[in-house]
C-alpha cells in the first residue's frame, strides 16, 4: 500500500515525520536460512500522535522498533524521516530517540545524572541557564526531585533508571519517540505518574511516538492508535478507540479482549491454540490460519492483501468484510473459550 496516498486520504496536508513502506526485516541465521522478522509492513506517524504497537512476544515489535533507528537490518521497503529532506532539521542531533526496557548500560557510569541529562541538549545553541531549568524541568516530570541530579547511575534503582532514561529520551523533544517497554518493569502508581507526563510532554512538542507494549492497559491509556503485529505482520490497524470497542482481525479479538480492564463477555473473546508457525517456514497463506477458529481455506492459501476499512483503520483478513463487519461469529468459537498467552 502506497503510504503517502493513505495519509492524504486521511486529509492531512504535513508530510508525516516518519514513513514505513513495506519494511521487511531477516536475520540471518547459520547455515542459509533466514528468520523473516518482520515480513511487508507498511505505516506512517503524524507529529504528536502515539501508536501503539501490540503482538505477542516473538512478533517483531521491537525489530521494527530497531529498524526504525538502524539497528535491525531493513533488508526491503524502506523508513522514511520528513526530516531527512529538511535542510534546516537534517543536522540536528538527537531527533530520534529510544528508550529500552533496561537502559543501565545506557548511562555513564562515571557522570553525575546531571551530566547525562544536559549532553542531549549541548549542540542546541543554549546558554547555561535554559540548560540547567531544561535538566531540572526534564527529572521533575518523571517524579524525581531536583537533589538526584546529583547522583551517578548506580545510586538509583532500575525503575528510577528507568524514569531518568525516559527523561533524556524526551528532553531534546525529538521529532520521533520509540519506547520499547519503557515503562513496563515500573510499580504501577509510579507507572501512572511517568505515563502522564509522557503524555503531556509528547502533545506539548509534539512527539510522535511509538508505544511498545505488553501490557494493553498501559496501551489504551497512552494510544491514539494501535498497531496489532502477528508473526511480523500486521492484522490489524485502527484507532485506539475503535479497536479496543470492536476489534476486526480474529487475532485482535484474541489478544484485546484479554484485557481485563475491558468488559468483554465471554462471548466476545476467541479461543488461541496452539503456536504460532515457524519463522523459518514462511505460510503462503494468513500467518494466524492455523490458530484461527474461523480460517476457511483461502485463508491457509492466499495471504490477505490490507484492505481500509470506512471506520480509517486496516485489516488483513479474508473474514472481515469491505464495510468493516465481521464474516464471522464469534460466539461459534465460544466452546473453546481460552485466554491468549502472552
Ligand atoms: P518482540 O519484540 O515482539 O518480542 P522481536 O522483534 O524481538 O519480537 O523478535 C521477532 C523475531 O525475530 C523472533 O522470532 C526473534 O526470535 C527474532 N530475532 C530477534 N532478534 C534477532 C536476532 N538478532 N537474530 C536472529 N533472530 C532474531
Ligand atoms: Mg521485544
Amino acid at each position: 500500500m502506497n503510504m503517502r496516498e493513505r495519509q492524504r486520504t486521511r486529509g492531512e496536508e504535513k508530510t508525516p515525520p516518519l514513513i514505513v513502506e513495506n519494511l521487511s526485516v531477516h536475520y540471518p541465521l547459520r547455515g542459509r536460512r533466514n528468520v523473516v522478522a518482520i515480513d511487508d509492513v507498511s505505516f506512517f506517524i503524524e507529529a504528536g500522535e502515539t501508536i501503539g504497537l501490540v503482538g505477542e512476544s516473538g512478533s517483531g515489535k521491537s525489530t521494527i522498533g530497531k529498524a526504525l533507528l538502524g539497528m535491525a537490518p531493513v533488508t526491503e521497503g524502506a523508513v522514511t524521516y520528513a526530516s531527512d529532506s529538511d535542510s534546516d532539521t537534517k543536522k540536528i542531533p538527537g531527533l530520534r530517540q529510544m528508550v529500552f526496557q533496561d537502559p543501565f548500560g545506557s548511562f555513564n557510569p562515571r557522570w553525575k545524572i546531571r551530566r547525562s541529562l544536559a549532553e542531549p541538549l549541548r549542540p542546541h545553541g543554549l546558554v547555561r541557564g535554559e540548560i540547567r531549568s531544561r535538566v531540572e524541568e526534564a527529572i521533575e516530570s518523571v517524579g524525581l526531585s531536583v537533589s538526584y541530579l546529583d547522583r551517578f547511575p548506580h545510586e538509583f534503582s532500575g525503575g528510577q533508571r528507568q524514569r531518568i532514561s525516559i527523561a533524556r529520551a524526551l528532553i531534546n523533544r525529538p521529532e520521533v519517540l520509540i519506547a520499547d517497554e519503557a515503562v513496563s518493569a515500573l510499580d504501577v502508581s509510579v507507572q501512572a505518574q511517568v505515563l502522564n507526563s509522557m503524555k503531556q510532554l509528547q502533545q506539548e512538542h509534539q512527539v510522535a511516538t511509538i508505544f511498545i507494549s505488553h501490557d494493553l492497559s498501559v496501551v489504551q491509556f497512552i494510544a491514539d492508535r494501535v498497531i496489532v503485529l502477528y508473526f511480523g505482520q500486521i492484522m490489524e490497524e485502527a484507532s485506539a478507540a475503535g479497536i479496543f470497542a470492536k476489534p476486526k482481525h480474529p487475532y485482535a479479538v484474541a489478544l484485546l479482549g484479554a484485557l481485563p480492564s475491558v468488559k468483554t463477555t465471554t462471548k466476545d473473546r476467541i479461543q488461541v491454540r496452539g503456536e504460532p508457525p515457524s519463522q523459518e517456514n514462511q505460510t503462503k497463506g494468513c500467518p494466524f490460519a492455523s490458530r484461527c477458529p474461523f480460517a476457511l481455506e483461502t485463508c491457509v492459501q492466499e495471504r490477505p492483501a490490507i484492505r481500509i476499512m470506512p471506520d480509517g483503520g486496516s485489516v488483513a483478513c479474508h473474514r472481515v468484510n469491505d464495510d468493516g463487519s465481521r464474516d464471522y461469529d464469534i460466539s461459534s468459537a465460544i466452546e473453546h473459550f481460552e485466554d491468549i498467552k502472552e
